[in-house]
């Protein structure tokens, strides 16, 4: 497998190319056709998998394929992490193929000025990463809508519930479009986990490494 096989931009095959990734990884070759299709997944795997790249190469092409992309305002690609350093992490990923479309990226997460945050969401972005509290935050102080967000990752669920975010992944969840194409990554499938994945996702390819 390529990721020539894909299909993306000539601008995000460079941006890959300057990341020294030569092939996909497993998880990557798995999900990459199935995302792309438009399709919700379950994706077990673990830190280390290649599981950012997973979700954030087809959520350039998402926002990428939007009609009138500059007119409406709030993030497209929303991603929920567990902790400030994964999202911080995602953050790094997200921008490095982000960028080669103009696209932004913000994040926001405990321990950071909420009055920063908010100016930061204010100015505008297409892809938020978060956690899921100070997410929830930024909702209610509509530093953001969710009104055009059409793609949602919740990355690590099960670290997600163990740190008790569970009502605010339900409340983020709720509030976005019901036609979202929604993706759930995580290392392990307790039973609360797969609960989560049967209420929120629509028809969901599993994919395991
Ligand atoms: P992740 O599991 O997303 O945290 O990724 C683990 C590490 O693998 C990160 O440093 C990525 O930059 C790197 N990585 C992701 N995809 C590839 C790839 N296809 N080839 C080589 N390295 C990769």
């Amino acid at each position: 497998k390529t990721f020539a096989e894909a299909g993306f931009s000539v601008e995000l095959m460079k941006a890959i190319a300057k990341q020294a990734y030569e092939k996909p990884t497993s998880i990557q070759c798995q999900s990459l056709p199935i995302v792309l299709s438009g399709r919700d997944i379950i994706g077990i795997a673990k830190t280390g998998s290649g599981k950012t790249a997973a979700f954030v190469l087809p959520m350039i092409v998402h926002i990428m394929d939007q009609p009138e992309l500059a007119k409406e305002e709030g993030p497209i690609g929303v991603v929920c992490a567990p902790t400030r350093e994964l999202a911080h992490q995602i953050y790094l990923e997200a921008k490095k193929f982000a960028k080669v479309h103009g696209i932004r990226v913000s994040a926001v997460y405990g321990g950071m000025s909420k009055l920063e945050q908010f100016k930061e969401l204010k100015s505008g972005c297409e892809i938020v990463i978060a956690t899921p509290g100070r997410l929830i935050d930024m909702l209610k102080m509509k530093a953001l809508t969710m009104l055009r967000a059409t793609y949602l990752v919740l990355d690590e669920a099960d670290r997600m519930f163990d740190l008790g975010f569970e009502p605010q992944i339900k409340s983020i969840v709720g509030q976005i479009r019901p036609d979202s194409q929604k993706l759930l990554f995580s290392a392990t499938m307790p039973r609360k986990i797969e609960k989560l994945a049967r209420e929120i996702l629509n028809d969901p390819v599993r994919v395991t490494v």
